[in-house]
């Protein structure tokens, strides 16, 4: 399969090619062209144990790799890797289900896709005969930068170079970043938010696609690359999966999943299971006070210029979702000359509109819904005091905007994704259930586990006395340089 950029359907990669570039040289994402070409019988999925299901779905969607490769990575990737195998638990709670995604090395829901794109690539640069290093570049609002790090550290022939914002993430989150080992590993802190990072990357990018480096090819690990994307279809279909076999549905009843969002990665991934056949009715779009994408599916007009807010769901702090690139081109049947208009027009005015039959499509599939932080605590308390379950701030947001849409429509199977552990923003989620947090956010991981009786998780445990390994911190206007220097580094 030859997969396409989202702005000239005439740029064309193989698989491999695609995984191991991360965004085509116009600046488009890869994609692929039509997925009625790929062949699997998603029912024939459902009796799969986890790590076989992953496995036979990225084949289908990167099929330049074998079954029997695939089978090998997913291996590799996932197994012993996890809490559990299942890798990805459902649990009902109330009457909905919450799909748990944060049961990997990091606690964050990037795991899933994280813990196999480093296998992907490395068996990318086998197929291409690539002599060059990969430095992969990543942008992060928290939660992908250490689900990376842990990913690439020590992998051979890549390295991978970390940017966050300075402010812009937790005490823990941070402190799992700058602790990171590894030869092939870098972190630097800017003085920026997420979207200030991400664009820094993206030029980063095009400059070194117009003068390209010595030995070494940039790469990246966000969900821009459809390496990282293409793993995440799996626990859509596992979760259904787990309603067939618990006798909560019958094979074919439609269900409706709703996904916290910031780079529209993890829902667009839903929307492609879907595209496999999976029977989903709506794939409900949450957002925190940052809540440009609610308007977006809304009114079809996309307008990053408003204020950015802080909030307590740290890792949706985005104003320019990336992967949205990929859904207007599935939706305007690859118009590629649309999508590198509007987001031209994104680019030099800030905003972009869409035509009213692409905004129809586009409402007929997605529905959205935003929550801001006083709700997002209320609900997390809520749902501690009444069903003993306690979510993260991100997993809360995502709760709320369900409530909405189970009212409408009440004997529908709703599932919420949640995406990160309560551990990683302690803070907030002590706040919520009305306890007053330690002064020292790592303190508040023992006090959580205590009020919660849940135990903390074994990779936030230590990070503590974890030594401090990655003090960089740069301006924003510096990321471009940075990243070139330090990229054409042979030694790090
Ligand atoms: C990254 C992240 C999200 C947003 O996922 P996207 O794929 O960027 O939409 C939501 N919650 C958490 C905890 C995350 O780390």
């Amino acid at each position: 399969m030859l997969y396409q950029s989202t702005r000239n359907n005439h740029l064309t990669a193989t698989g491999p090619e695609a995984i191991l570039r991360g965004i085509a040289p116009d600046g488009g994402l890869y994609m692929i062209p039509d997925f009625s070409q790929i062949k699997l019988d998603w029912r024939s999925l459902l009796e799969l144990d986890t790590i076989p299901m992953a496995a036979k779905i990225l084949q289908a969607l990167l099929p330049d790799f074998t079954p029997a490769e695939m089978d090998e990575l997913a291996k590799k990737a996932y197994c012993g890797k996890f809490e559990t195998d299942e890798l990805t638990p459902l649990v009902p709670v109330a009457d909905r289900y919450v799909l748990e995604l944060f049961r990997g090395p990091t606690s964050a829901f990037k795991d899933v896709a994280l813990s196999m794109l480093p296998q992907l690539m490395t068996a990318s640069r086998a197929k291409t005969g690539m002599k060059e290093d990969i430095v992969i570049l990543t942008a992060t609002s928290g939660d992908t930068g250490k689900a990376a790090l842990e990913g690439f550290h020590d992998v051979e022939g890549i390295k991978i170079l970390v940017f966050f914002p300075n402010n812009g993430v937790s005490a823990v989150q941070k402190a799992q970043m700058v602790t990171q080992t590894g030869s092939n590993v870098a972190v630097a802190a800017i003085n920026g938010n997420f979207d200030d990072a991400q664009t820094g990357v993206k030029k980063t990018f095009a400059t070194a696609g117009e003068k390209p480096l010595d030995g070494a090819e940039l790469s990246s690990a966000n969900s821009i690359n459809i390496g990282r994307l293409a793993p995440q279809v799996t626990y859509y279909v596992k979760a259904y999966a787990d309603l067939v076999k618990a006798g909560r549905i019958a094979v074919g009843d439609e269900v409706t999943f709703v996904v916290p969002t910031g780079n529209f990665g993890d829902i667009l991934a839903g929307y492609f299971a879907k595209k496999l056949g999976l029977p989903v009715k709506k794939l409900i779009c949450a957002s925190n006070e940052n809540k440009v994408l609610t308007d977006f599916l809304n009114e079809g007009v996309y307008d990053r210029q408003r204020p950015f807010y802080k909030t307590t769901s740290p890792s949706m702090d985005i104003l320019v979702s990336s992967n949205l690139e990929r859904l207007l081109y599935m939706m305007s049947d690859c118009n590629a000359e649309l999508v590198a208009s509007l987001m031209k027009d994104l680019n030099e005015k800030g905003s972009y509109k869409v035509p009213a039959e692409m905004l129809a499509k586009i409402q007929a599939e997605f529905g959205a819904g935003f929550c801001g932080d006083q709700k997002t605590a209320e609900t997390i308390h809520a749902v501690w005091e009444e069903q003993g379950y306690l979510m993260d701030t991100h997993t809360a947001v995502a709760w709320a905007v369900s409530e909405e849409y189970k009212k409408e429509s009440p004997a529908e199977p709703v599932i919420v994704l949640s995406t990160a552990s309560p551990f990683k923003f302690p803070h907030a989620v002590l706040e919520a259930i009305g306890q007053t947090p330690a002064a020292d956010e790592f303190d508040c991981l023992d006090q959580l586990s205590l009020v919660s009786g849940l135990p903390v998780p074994k990779n936030l445990a230590g990070l503590k006395d974890a030594k401090v390994l990655h003090d960089t911190v740069i301006d924003k206007e510096e990321l471009i340089e940075f990243a070139l220097k330090k990229a054409g580094e042979k030694q790090w």
